[in-house]
């Protein structure tokens, strides 16, 4: 099917014949609550054939997002308790989120900031909000780098993005400007030579980190998007979360990972799904997650290994969880495991 328009309602999915006419009033009631959008690229990228597709699972809403558990948050990374200004989260003393837009041309079903994107969500910033951004990071000469992110600020016009980048391109501190993004796998037409313009700023190294879960978003027009970045001299990171039935199996993830570092985007962060309402269906425990993620070592290349990172709910940061492979006995010497499980003794016993 040629298709040519974002699929952005129930309805729309309904005509495209990625659900049942019979599931629409449950996901009417799913979109009420959380934005839905799919662009050409995704939706083309879908195999109808697979039930159990792990494209669809991403974007395609679920009647399991209508059952919200005890332990969910509308806020599950406590990004508020650190806002000091509209669009800014100083959580760390060096770096600041950015959060200029609250629009994604994909939305997520597994989102850790469902309650803030979409149509309805938080808007983007105006002018006025912009400039109090600005002089936030410009007062503040411990901030080395900024991360945009949001919604996914390179839905933002050339000319908007320019315009960000010539105001942080005079604030001498700022050394690092980071955008977080899904445009070169979800729409990568969109990384066209006037928006990689857009990104350069003089005095700052760029870097992109790119959210990509499955080895089959990185298509072939994809990776000619992340390479029109890096020729440009731009530095690409990944950023994937570990989901329950898209990529919850070690091969799955090595294949994942080795696309990543073979367009030239090193491997970065796996993140533990958060809390966020109506997403348990995707979760999976940390037990598990560690599994999965220690059968990475040895396996593949060192260029391949992401972190696996848990966000501590409540706003408490970022935290390691990949299983800890050493261990101290209490004699001064320590028991430490390899790749494929076996334990030794460190420094070794003879
Ligand atoms: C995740 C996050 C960052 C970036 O963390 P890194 O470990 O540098 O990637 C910065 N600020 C906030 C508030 C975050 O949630
Ligand atoms: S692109 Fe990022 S912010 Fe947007 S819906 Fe997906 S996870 Fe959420």
């Amino acid at each position: 099917m040629n298709v040519v328009k974002p699929l952005k309602s129930a309805d729309d999915l309904v005509m495209a014949g990625l659900v049942a006419p019979a599931d629409r009033r449950a996901l009417e009631e799913v979109a009420a609550r959380y934005a839905i959008a799919l662009t050409p690229d995704m939706t083309r990228l879908i195999d109808r054939a697979d039930p159990d597709d792990p494209i669809a699972r991403q974007f395609v809403p679920d009647a399991a997002e209508l059952t919200i558990l005890p332990e969910e948050r509308a806020d599950p990374i406590g990004d508020h308790a650190h806002s000091p200004v509209e669009g800014i989260v100083h959580r760390y003393p060096d770096r600041v989120l950015l959060k200029a837009v609250h629009v994604c041309p994909v939305y997520c079903r597994f989102c850790f900031r469902r309650e803030m994107v979409g149509p309805q969500g938080l808007g983007t910033l105006d002018a006025a909000a912009m400039q109090a951004a600005f002089d936030y990071i410009r007062g503040h000469e411990e901030i080395w780098e900024v991360i945009l992110t949001g919604g996914d600020p390179l839905v933002l016009s050339p000319r908007r993005l320019r315009d960000i980048m010539e105001a942080l391109a005079d604030i001498a501190h700022v050394k690092i400007v980071r955008f977080h993004t899904r445009v070169p796998v979800v729409d990568p037409d969109k990384v066209d030579a006037a928006l990689v313009d857009a990104l350069k700023a003089s005095g700052k190294t760029v870097y992109v980190a790119l959210h990509a879960n499955h080895v089959r978003e990185l298509t072939a027009e994809a990776r000619a998007a992340c390479a029109r970045l890096i020729d440009a001299g731009i530095a690409m990171v990944s950023q994937s979360v570990l989901l329950k039935g898209v990529n919850d199996d070690p091969d799955v993830l090595a294949a994942l990972m080795k696309a990543f570092v073979e367009i030239r985007v090193k491997p970065y962060y796996l993140h533990h799904p958060d809390l966020a309402p109506g997403t348990g269906h995707f979760r999976l425990t940390i037990e598990e997650g560690q599994r999965i993620v220690s059968q990475l070592r040895g396996r593949i290349s060192g260029l391949c290994q992401p972190t696996y990172i848990l966000d501590i709910p409540g706003g408490y940061g970022k935290t390691v969880v990949s299983g800890s492979t050493v261990q101290a006995r209490g004699d001064g010497c320590y028991s430490v495991s390899d790749y494929r499980g076996d334990e030794h003794s460190y420094p070794p016993a003879e």
